[in-house]
């Protein structure tokens, strides 16, 4: 799209998370200015609170956020919630179009009795534990127990299951919240049970991120119960490589190791059993797999199990969550679109509104993925800019709004003061970074209080 499509215009985008980003990059380069709002201080969403620690690598995407943060045109408008700080239809007067990249925050539910026990959490709030998201600052996990179990077996239960087991050595020198890295420290945990509801071929892991944790010193990777590794007719690349990997993988303990990863398949959670309100233990019930409406389900056999555990981590998917004033499909639980063009709720378009991520298309996909996503709805945008209304107000009444109700608003420079706090306290205690656990120490350091 060439750079004077947009010259001119202006756009709002909700959420700095990686499709956040990605929009912001492919509307300036059509020309438009862009101010990204996002709630935290910080930016980058899930890159900064949801990919593990231990995974610095994919973190570094964020350079390339920064070279778009740093384009004529764009303002990080930092600490500003939509929905509270500022309504989305004041948004909408001062700009000539909103996207909407606010990603899903929430968790799904299992709606096993015992769910609610102490000592079984959501995966949602563990990763943002460890990974020092102010929200979770004062939540606390007891690994005291021997065995943990993980519900789940896609990519975030192989993390969770990875940070329990990884040898301390190896996490301390991330940037892992110090609160997790003293749980861990204190950690009893050497035995980590995945259960997962249908069998290998319909595992959502990628291989390579289980074949990581088998290649951790002192850790062993097992594959228990009654399986087959049978190949499904048509089976893509991914799945052949789990199945073909996970019959190569033991199915006893070589009692050689010092922490084990369990993976169970065809097996879901019935019951969380507790003591005095804490949970001691996990029935789980064997299932079998049918075929219907051509996708393979688990129905449960009866059969059932008991484990004794004191920690259960929900690992089943994240969940969106509606934005006061966007139209939301509560079934999908994402905004509802035709290609990342909102859609109002008597199905007709909503002028100048679109939405990207995972709040577009449900809690799925690789960083990567929202590239494409963001491509697609900002072409659609930017293909209705010329039909998009006037707006009757500015960024700078936006500015002034925020002002008048006391948001402390980071700006991108006021972010990158807080980076370099975080790094160069983080290189003192020979840490990638250290993050700041709460907001206001945040905004102390970008020296925005
Ligand atoms: P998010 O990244 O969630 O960004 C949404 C942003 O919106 C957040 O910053 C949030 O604070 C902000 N926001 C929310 N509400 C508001 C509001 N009302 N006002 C203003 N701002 C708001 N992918 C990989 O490729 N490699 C990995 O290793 C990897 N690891 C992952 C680990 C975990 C635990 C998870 C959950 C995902 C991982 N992913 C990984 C996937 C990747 O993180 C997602 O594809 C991606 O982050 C989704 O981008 P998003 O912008 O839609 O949402
Ligand atoms: P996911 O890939 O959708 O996996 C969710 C898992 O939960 C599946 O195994 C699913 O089983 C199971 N599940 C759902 N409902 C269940 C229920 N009621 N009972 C039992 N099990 C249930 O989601 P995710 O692990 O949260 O990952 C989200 C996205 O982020 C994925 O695209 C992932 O690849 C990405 N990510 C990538 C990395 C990485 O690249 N390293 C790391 C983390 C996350 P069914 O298949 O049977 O539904």
């Amino acid at each position: 799209m060439s750079g004077s499509v947009g010259a001119g215009r202006r756009a709002a985008i909700v959420g700095s998370g990686p499709a956040g980003f990605y929009a912001a990059d492919f509307l300036l380069k059509a020309g438009l200015a862009v101010d990204l709002y996002e709630r935290l201080p910080a930016p980058y969403g899930l890159v900064r609170y949801g990919v593990a620690p231990d995974h610095q690598t994919i973190k570094r995407v964020t350079a390339a956020f920064d070279r778009t943060a740093r384009q004529v045109g764009f303002r990080f408008r930092g600490h500003v919630e939509v929905g509270r700080d500022v309504a989305l239809e004041e948004l909408r007067r001062a700009y000539h179009l909103v996207v909407l990249a606010y990603g899903a925050s929430s968790d799904r539910q299992l709606g096993v009795p015992g769910e609610a026990l102490t000592g079984s959490h959501a995966a949602t709030a563990f990763v943002a534990w460890y990974n020092g998201h102010p929200d979770h600052e004062h939540d606390q996990y007891d690994l005291a127990s021997e065995r943990a179990v993980v519900v789940g077996l896609g990519n975030v239960a192989l993390d969770v299951a990875r940070v329990l087991v990884r040898p301390l050595v190896e996490l301390a020198v991330t940037d892992i919240a110090d609160a997790a890295l003293d749980a861990l420290r204190a950690s009893k945990i050497r035995d980590v049970v995945l259960l997962g509801r249908r069998g290998p071929a319909e595992a959502a892991f990628d291989q390579g991120e289980l074949a990581d944790i088998a290649a951790l010193p002192g850790v062993e990777v097992l594959v228990e119960g009654d399986v087959e590794f049978a190949l499904p007719e048509g089976a893509d690349a991914a799945v052949r490589k789990n199945v073909e990997y996970l019959a190569t993988l033991p199915r006893e303990p070589s009692g050689n190791a010092e922490r084990s990863v369990r993976l169970r398949f065809l097996a879901s959670p019935v019951e969380l059993l507790g003591d005095a309100e804490r949970v001691r233990a996990i029935v789980f019930e064997d299932n079998e797999l049918v075929e219907s409406g051509g996708r393979v389900t688990a129905r449960g056999t009866g059969r059932k199990h008991e484990l004794s555990t004191g920690l259960v981590i929900r690992s089943i998917g994240y969940q969106g969550l509606p934005l006061p004033g966007t139209p939301f499909d509560p079934k999908r639980a994402v905004v509802p679109n035709e290609q990342g063009r909102v859609l109002a709720l008597d199905g007709s378009r909503a002028t100048g509104l679109y939405v990207t991520g995972w709040i577009k298309r449900g809690p799925t996909g690789l960083i990567g993925t929202n590239k494409a996503c963001a491509k697609q709805t900002t072409d659609l945008a930017l293909a209705d800019l010329d039909a998009l209304p006037v707006p009757t107000l500015d960024p700078e009444g936006i500015d002034r709004l925020l002002a008048e109700r006391g948001v402390a608003v980071v700006s991108y420079d006021a972010w990158l003061a807080l980076d370099a706090a975080e790094k160069a306290a983080g290189a003192a205690k020979g840490k990638v970074r250290d993050k700041l656990a709460s907001v206001s120490a945040m905004l102390a350091a970008a020296g925005v209080e």
